[in-house]
């Protein structure tokens, strides 16, 4: 365990705690014996409460104003504080005192917790690609010279084999893929998938949101533009590879044609103890990748036609301003409707399309508050088109 006292930060703060990210963030926070001073999450649920039974943090923020009262009766026994609202988890991120905070929130409610953490001047281990989609250029305006560490495979993959060689060197980025569970589809049989098959994600245990923009392949367009802002590389070097096995986790070729490419078993958890323990490494939580068990690796070209939503995220990345947000708000509308049995799979591919194609004007609006505001207008207008779609 050399150099392990050297590494790890002196505490946590956890954002989105009860997610899928939140909890393998906490275990790894536990196995590598760091204390969690902040926890937050939008509502009262038994998981939060266990986790504030077992982690003991100095804070407790949630979301939700009311839900925050009646939990912190619950917990009155408790030393922790408990702090309510949106405006709650800002003020507890600046109160932690923690050096680092993971922001593994859902959505763009990530967002502000994301430039708060990075106005503290914490390090920022962030699992909220949403803030980086909607609002790239703010964040990385307020995280100069405070490095952004991606806790998302991809990106993390990349961050590492970047340091092969300097920014100039590179000719461009390989973003892997899975392909999720609807790899090979036409786009006749995409037509009648359900929420059940959409949730069955082939490589990588995740949360629903994520599980649905990983089958519509929403995911890696969103994951282009967040390799786009944190490593400063146009969307048009960016290339994406579907590789069913998800050991290579990404690749960087520099202007010499070297490939350095990053691989590991699949385990979010590896990303979390990366972005803690950077620029160490120490003994870590998750198992050796096994070779000789892989096997072998394969790699195909993504199939742009039967999923829209790829190019679509490039071409919005390109036009930049807030039609990113535009694009991520009617996104999140849209798959909330899906799994809620209100639109079929095929139906985002029309409400995130149409939403982006009626918002164009987006594309000249670059300040926050202008994104803000789109965020909210492609949220409305994404419903609309929800509620006219009559499908399913
Ligand atoms: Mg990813």
């Amino acid at each position: 365990m050399n150099g392990q006292e050297d590494c790890r930060p002196s505490s946590v703060a956890v954002l989105g705690s009860t997610g899928s990210v939140g909890r393998q963030a906490l275990d790894v926070a536990e196995r590598l014996c760091i204390p969690v001073t902040l926890l937050s999450a939008n509502r009262d649920t038994p998981l939060l409460e266990e986790q504030v039974r077992r982690f003991r943090p100095r804070i407790c923020a949630l979301g939700d104003a009311q839900a925050a009262a009646s939990f912190a009766l619950r917990v009155a026994d408790t030393e922790t504080k408990i702090y309510a609202g949106a405006a709650g988890i800002e003020q507890a991120i600046s109160d932690c005192g923690a050096p680092v905070a993971v922001n593994a929130i859902l959505g763009k409610a990530g967002l502000a917790p994301t430039l708060a953490v990075l106005r503290c001047g914490m390090r920022l281990a962030l699992a909220n690609k949403e803030s980086l989609v909607s609002a790239g250029e703010a964040v990385m305006r307020a995280a100069e010279g405070n490095p952004i560490l991606p806790v998302d495979s991809e990106h993390c993959a990349i961050f590492q084999c970047l340091e092969a060689g300097r920014r100039c060197e590179v000719k461009r980025l390989i973003l892997t893929a899975s392909g999720g569970p609807f790899f090979g589809y036409s786009a006749d049989r995409l037509a009648h998938v359900t929420v059940a098959d959409t949730l069955a994600h082939p490589t990588w245990q995740m949360g629903a949101k994520i599980t649905v923009d990983s089958a519509t392949m929403m995911n890696k367009g969103f994951e282009i533009l967040e390799a786009s802002h944190l490593f400063g590389i146009p969307p048009e070097q960016i290339q994406v590879v579907i590789h069913r096995e998800s050991i290579i986790h990404s690749a960087v070729e520099y202007i010499d044609h070297a490939v350095i490419a990053q691989m590991s078993v699949p385990d979010m958890r590896l990303c979390v103890q990366h972005a803690l323990t950077y620029p160490a490494r120490m003994p870590g939580v998750v198992t050796e990748l096994d070779l000789f068990r892989v096997g072998k690796l394969t790699f195909a070209p993504a199939d742009e036609a039967t999923f829209p939503l790829l190019p679509l995220a490039v071409s919005a990345g390109r036009a930049g301003g807030a039609l990113p947000a535009v694009l991520n708000a009617a996104n999140e509308a849209a798959v909330a409707a899906f799994l809620a049995g209100r639109l079929s799979f095929c139906g985002i591919f029309r409400v995130v399309g149409d939403t982006v194609a009626e918002l164009d004007e987006a594309r000249h609006e670059s300040t926050l508050d202008g994104i803000l505001y789109y965020d909210s207008l492609g949220r409305l207008r994404a419903e609309e088109r929800i509620k006219g779609a009559f499908e399913h």
